[in-house]
């Protein structure tokens, strides 16, 4: 990936932004379970932030994914993993599918005020018996002249409790399986919708996480977006945006989290010398580092791929499983090499060995990525 002197102004009005409006709310916002989405994204659309790769007819920048990978990266370094999680379902997982096959009405009415920053988004798939298995999804949505009735829950759905619309993922004819699913733009003040429980999290305290509830909800037959019937298809091809981003947070928060690390090291004593004279521990970082740079090549090849208009599936699946393994080995040394002091709520490990456990769950476990990466190999074949 060619980075030019644009890119790294860019990386510099992210991190100046990152230091403004996040940085220093964060303890306050972990605390409080939760923190002011409507406030944050509009400081985020105001500088641009939110609709990087969207057509400017809707106020995106209109730039190549190359700058996705810069935001990720420097999003990935804010001292907590809920706040860049928050921000990245409003960018790259609720709205690519809306900017890609959604009607220019739709766009109008619920893209462009996201990218402003004035409405937020969740993306709404999972539900208590259909996580890893979406195939297995049964909220549903019956047509009723120009209306969907939807009814059914979702779990675990973030931003959920702050959301003015949700990218949701229903069945909408008995085919079953993958078959037969659509996308909905759904607006949260529809009657019958609620946001049935705030989820208490072991880590990324500062996102809201929501249980949602639809009863008798409905909302126009004209929110569909794209194709009725198509929503399973047009959701994989929106999970490859959710999975790049993912990897992409990863290496901001790798890095930053063995540079303060290091920074440690250089000033704790043990033995009568720094611990960073234990060549065990020169050597352990200088692993991790190698393994967080082979990533982030990864990652720029990923993103090349996807500029060049591939189709990235299997590249995105290798390095969101990549990603989620080496943010719990790098998160397991920053703790062990802190000893007790990175234990205590005091200090930033602890939060970020809790919140770098959910990138092997969320988004499509590991497991789910291996499967996705075993059967393009051919691997599942004569079983
Ligand atoms: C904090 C948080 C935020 C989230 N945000 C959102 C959101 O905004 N929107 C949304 O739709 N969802 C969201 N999710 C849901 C997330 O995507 C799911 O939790 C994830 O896909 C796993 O589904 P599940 O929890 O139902 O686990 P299950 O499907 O029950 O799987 C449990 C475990 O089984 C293993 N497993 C699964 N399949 C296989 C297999 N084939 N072979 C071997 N092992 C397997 C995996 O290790 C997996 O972790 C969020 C989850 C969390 C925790």
């Amino acid at each position: 990936m060619q980075f030019t002197e644009e890119h790294e102004q860019f990386r510099k009005t992210v991190r100046g932004v990152v230091e403004r409006v996040i940085a220093p709310h964060v303890d306050e916002w972990e605390e409080a379970g939760t923190f002011p989405a409507h406030e944050v994204f509009g400081a985020l659309g105001d500088a641009g932030l939110l609709g990087l790769e969207y057509d400017p007819a809707y106020g995106g920048q209109g730039a190549d994914h190359s700058y996705t990978a810069v935001l990720g990266e420097e999003l990935g370094r804010i001292d907590c993993g809920g706040v860049p999680m928050a921000i990245s379902v409003q960018t790259d997982m609720a709205t690519p599918a809306l900017h890609r096959f959604g009607s220019h009405e739709l766009k109008e009415r619920y893209l462009t005020p996201a990218i402003r920053g004035e409405q937020v988004a969740s993306i709404a798939v999972t539900e208590p018996d259909a996580g890893s298995d979406v195939a297995g999804l049964r909220t549903r949505a019956v047509r009723d002249g120009d209306e969907w009735v939807v009814n059914g829950t979702k779990l675990y759905i973030t931003n959920g409790t702050q959301a003015d619309w949700l990218c949701l993922l229903v069945r909408t004819t008995d085919e079953g399986g993958a078959r037969g699913m659509s996308q909905l733009v759904f607006p949260t003040d529809t009657p019958g919708f609620s946001v049935s429980r705030k989820l208490d999290k072991m880590g990324n305290r500062s996102s809201d996480t929501a249980e949602l509830s639809f009863v008798d909800a409905r909302v126009p037959v004209a929110n569909t977006i794209g194709q009725v019937g198509k929503g399973f298809q047009q959701q994989m091809a929106q999970f490859q945006n959710e999975r790049m981003i993912a990897s992409y947070l990863a290496v901001g928060s790798t890095s930053f989290a063995l540079e303060r690390t290091e920074a440690y090291l250089r000033q704790r004593r043990a033995f009568g010398a720094p611990l960073l004279a234990n060549q065990s521990v020169q050597f352990r970082l200088a692993e991790l580092r190698s393994e967080v740079e082979l990533l982030r090549q990864f990652n720029y090849a990923c993103a090349e791929a996807y500029v060049r208009g591939e189709d990235i599936t299997r590249m995105a699946s290798i390095a969101k499983l990549t990603a989620g393994r080496l943010a719990r080995k790098v998160a397991d040394a920053c703790m062990q090499f802190h000893g007790g002091v990175g234990y205590m709520e005091e200090t930033w490990v602890s939060r970020y060995y809790r919140d770098a456990r959910l990138l092997s769950i969320g988004g499509g476990a590991d497991e789910v990525m291996l499967r996705i990466l075993a059967r393009m190999d051919g691997l599942d074949t004569g079983l």
